[in-house]
This record gives C-alpha cells, sequence and structure tokens, in this order.
C-alpha cells in the first residue's frame, strides 16, 4: 500500500499518511484541515530531489497526479 506525504496548507504540518485509493480524502491530523497537498512523487518541493513527471498525455503536466489542483 502507498504511503503519501503531505502537507497541510492551513498550518504547515507535515505528515504520512497510507492512501488506499486514488482519490482517498486526506485530512490533515493537526487541524483536521482537508486543504492538504501530496508532497511525494507528485509535485516536487523538497531540494536537492528532482522528480521527473512521467509524461502522462493527460492530467497535470508537472505531476504525476491526474486531479492536481495546487502545484501550478
Ligand atoms: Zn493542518
Amino acid at each position: 500500500m502507498p504511503i503519501y506525504e503531505y502537507k497541510c496548507a492551513k498550518c504547515d504540518e507535515e505528515f504520512e499518511t497510507l492512501v488506499f485509493r486514488s482519490d482517498e480524502n486526506v485530512a490533515c491530523p493537526h487541524c483536521k484541515g482537508g486543504n492538504v497537498r501530496r508532497l511525494m512523487s507528485a509535485c516536487s518541493y523538497k531540494s536537492g530531489e528532482s522528480y521527473v513527471p512521467s509524461s502522462g498525455s493527460s492530467g497535470c503536466s508537472t505531476c504525476s497526479s491526474s486531479n492536481c489542483s495546487t502545484c501550478h
């Protein structure tokens, strides 16, 4: 099962969570807010690590998510 790393846009809490479905709703464990963004392989935040986006024909051009609304 994939473990994804998220960061809350509200309180800057970073956390990891198991995601069972791709459309899983993830809430921040700190403030319970749902405005979180996936870090890991989706959108590259961490300096020193460069993620090469897969050349998918659909979805976000800069990350592998097909429903990315936070990385632009
Ligand atoms: Zn939060």
